[in-house]
């Protein structure tokens, strides 16, 4: 509630609401002239870690091109389909835009390779996910408050940024931990950003894998879902070919995934009639994909998997960047002393200082991590 104007007013009953939320950590007063989760987005957009998302992995290293996708232009897609989607079914588009924008601000340099890396070097000081560390960003690591660390951010907007947690996890995070040991569902808004996420790296993964000639257009024509948009696009516009040809496939494969969403999750929410967020936290998973397309998207992933994220060529980058991770970490554990002042901890807790440092390297961009690498490691370069 905004003055006397109801910025939600909008809103399906089922909807997450500013005026409902399960509050900040730190209570604030309500903003003046937008909603809490406009707020949310805001003080996401304004973060350190969002900007870092400019230079760091999705697929490709940053260096590798300047048109692939980045974690920041991934993260906006996700928010531009997460967006429409929640329209069409009148959720919070302010909260699922914070969500998308912020799910991924813990992730490590190099994508999943430099996650896998940093998880083995955490083995034994609690390993490192980077769902849980995209919590702790928002919860911890932004200093840019004179009153609380972190965002302060609702309720609602942690529990969508927390995916999926294990057990153990669930259990010291409390109050957004809770849901995992209940079993329980979180917002549609949190449901739905969750499967924008999906849809938009599916799609733009194959855009970069053909872009940077790893995948050829003839082995992807070999897949359902991309080979049926692909003779569409050909019956409009025949001997279409090159990046219109792509692009046109591309774009009614996002179409027919959005609308397809949409279509299975009203027909879901119509059935469980959940009469406030409340139900749609007690209800089974409410935001859905059709079973048909549930099982192309099963194919298309794999075939992703077996030819872009194991291509040899990507393999070489992943590899470099498991060393790169790994190398650093192991320096820094030998010797905390060749971190800044901030990241070493005075009274010599293992376990908080292998934890410090997992928050300096997944707080790297790619070309900090290897330029630090270098300081480190290269004997004539300057520190
Ligand atoms: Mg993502």
């Amino acid at each position: 509630m905004t003055g006397s104007v109801d910025l939600e007013a909008h809103l399906a009953p089922y909807a997450a609401r500013s005026a409902a939320s399960r509050g900040r950590r730190y209570p604030e007063p309500a903003p003046s002239s937008r909603t809490d989760f406009q707020r949310d987005r805001d003080r996401i957009i304004h973060s350190t870690a969002f900007r870092r998302l400019e230079y760091k992995t999705q697929v490709f290293v940053n260096h590798e091109g300047d048109l692939f996708r980045t974690r920041l232009t991934h993260s906006i897609e996700v928010a531009q389909i997460a967006r429409s989607i929640a329209r069409n079914l009148r959720l919070n588009e302010d909260l699922v835009e914070a969500i998308s924008l912020a799910h991924d601000l813990g992730h490590t340099p190099f994508g999943h390779a430099g996650q896998d890396a940093l998880n083995a070097c955490m083995r034994d000081y609690g390993g490192f996910e980077h769902n849980l560390q995209s919590l702790r960003v928002v919860d911890a690591l932004e200093e840019r408050y004179g009153a609380f660390d972190g965002l302060n951010l609702t309720f609602e907007a942690r529990e969508g940024i927390l995916k999926h947690c294990s057990l153990a996890n669930a259990a010291r995070l409390g109050d957004v931990g809770q849901r995992f040991i209940e079993r329980k569902q979180p917002s549609l808004e949190a449901q739905l950003a969750n499967l924008a996420d999906e849809i938009a790296y599916n799609n733009h993964d194959i855009d970069d894998g053909l872009r940077s000639g790893l995948l050829s257009t003839e082995q992807i024509d070999q897949i359902d879902i991309y080979g049926r948009h692909r003779r569409e696009v050909e019956a409009v516009y025949p001997g279409i070919s090159g990046r219109r040809a792509i692009h046109e496939t591309i774009r009614r494969m996002i179409n027919t995934l959005i609308v397809d969403l949409i279509d299975t999750s009203r027909a879901r929410i119509e059935e469980a009639r959940p009469l406030s967020i409340d139900d749609v936290r007690n209800a089974g998973s409410l935001i859905r994909f059709s079973e048909k397309i549930s099982s192309e998207a099963v194919v298309l992933k794999r075939f992703l998997r077996e030819n872009l994220y194991q291509h040899y060529q990507v393999n070489r980058m992943t590899s470099k960047a498991r060393r790169i991770v790994s190398e650093l970490f192991a320096a820094f554990l030998q010797e905390p002393a060749l971190l800044a002042p901030g990241y070493q901890v005075s009274n010599g807790d293992m376990q908080m200082q292998a934890r410090r440092i997992a928050d300096y390297i997944a707080g790297m961009t790619d070309r900090y991590a290897m330029r630090e690498h270098k300081r480190l490691f290269e004997i004539d370069e300057l520190t």
